[in-house]
């Protein structure tokens, strides 16, 4: 609720006040239970400030985060430690995620040894048998990291995320620096175990191809606000915000079935510390009016549960 993360920037001699960079500004979103959530915008739009700020990585600033009934920037000592293994994050990069000089078997016994599982033969039972699901054989217990296709890599990372059996699982760009087919694979892959394990996603990426085909929702963020939030199907086929029109229209396969235009977008995000007045986004809106200037638009819901932020749509 109204999450908000700002960053102090260190002081600059022409300015007497202080300045702060508004990476996630005002926030508001709800998740509900065993649903892909879909988090969508360009590099540097908050969307991974949003994500690591719900796993405390990063401080807010203000706002609420309700997970389970709980404020979870409220939480302390041993609330917090249930809160760390009921939320994991996983993130881009497989090939740094991994400490090069362990093997993936005591890789994967780590996070059980902070809990319940002081006992070693039940570890290693619990690692193989979570190998074994995601279609290892055990003799991946003994590998180093280096031995692994990238594709294995960002396996054994969402393992590690699922080791404690967590309830929401945030995937930053998880899938990003993989192959087309193989991207594929590991979708399916956290397909299958969000059935198995009950578990609920917030799945972050630049990469709309890829969230439309795993998320049932999807918010679509610019410059720190959440500027529309749709049912996948809605979203793609009726979105409504100027920028998600231009997203959408970027992508080839989704361009051919709608047969519309591609549209390109005029200069660049804004400066964050110079952020424009009114509609974040009037500076590069193709539908820009006056108004969008100096009044910034409400978010505003529709009959199909489609939210938008925009003056084309306010009464
Ligand atoms: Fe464009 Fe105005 Fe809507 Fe902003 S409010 S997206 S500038 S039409
Ligand atoms: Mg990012």
């Amino acid at each position: 609720n109204n999450l908000k993360t700002y960053f102090k920037q260190p002081k600059r001699k022409l300015f007497k006040k202080t300045e702060y960079l508004k990476a996630v500004n005002g926030v508001n979103f709800k998740v509900r239970k065993g649903e892909v959530f879909g988090l969508v915008g360009e590099s540097g739009c908050g969307k991974s400030t949003t994500g690591q700020t719900i796993v405390k990585l990063i401080q807010a600033t203000d706002g609420e985060i309700i997970f389970n009934g709980k404020d979870i920037l409220k939480l302390k000592n041993r609330d917090l430690k249930e809160l760390r293994r009921n939320i994991q994050i996983i993130f881009q990069d497989p090939y740094s995620s991994l400490n090069p000089k362990k093997r993936i078997g005591w890789i994967l016994e780590e996070p059980l040894k902070n809990y319940d599982y002081k006992n070693t033969r039940k570890r290693k039972e619990k690692v193989c048998e979570m190998l074994e699901i995601a279609g290892f054989s055990k003799e991946f217990y003994n590998r180093y990291p280096h031995e692994l296709s990238g594709g294995q890599r960002q396996r054994i990372i969402i393992l590690h995320a699922l080791m404690l059996n967590p309830q929401l699982v945030i995937s930053d760009e998880a899938v990003s620096a993989l192959d087309v087919s193989v991207q594929a694979q590991i979708l399916n892959l956290m397909k299958r175990l969000q059935n198995e394990f009950n578990l609920t996603y917030i799945f972050i990426s630049h990469d709309l191809n890829v969230v439309y085909y795993i998320s049932d929702r999807i918010a679509v963020m610019y410059f720190g606000e959440i500027v529309e939030i749709a049912d996948v199907e809605e979203l793609y086929n009726n979105p409504l915000h100027p920028y998600t029109k231009a997203l959408l229209s970027a992508i080839p396969k989704i361009d051919k079935t709608t047969g519309k235009k591609r549209i390109i977008l005029k200069g660049d995000v804004p400066d964050p510390l110079n952020p424009p007045e009114g509609c974040p986004f009037h500076t590069r809106c193709p539908n820009v009016m006056e108004i969008c200037k100096n009044k910034k638009p409400e978010m505003i819901e529709n009959l199909n549960k489609h939210k938008v932020m925009c003056h084309l749509y306010q009464k």
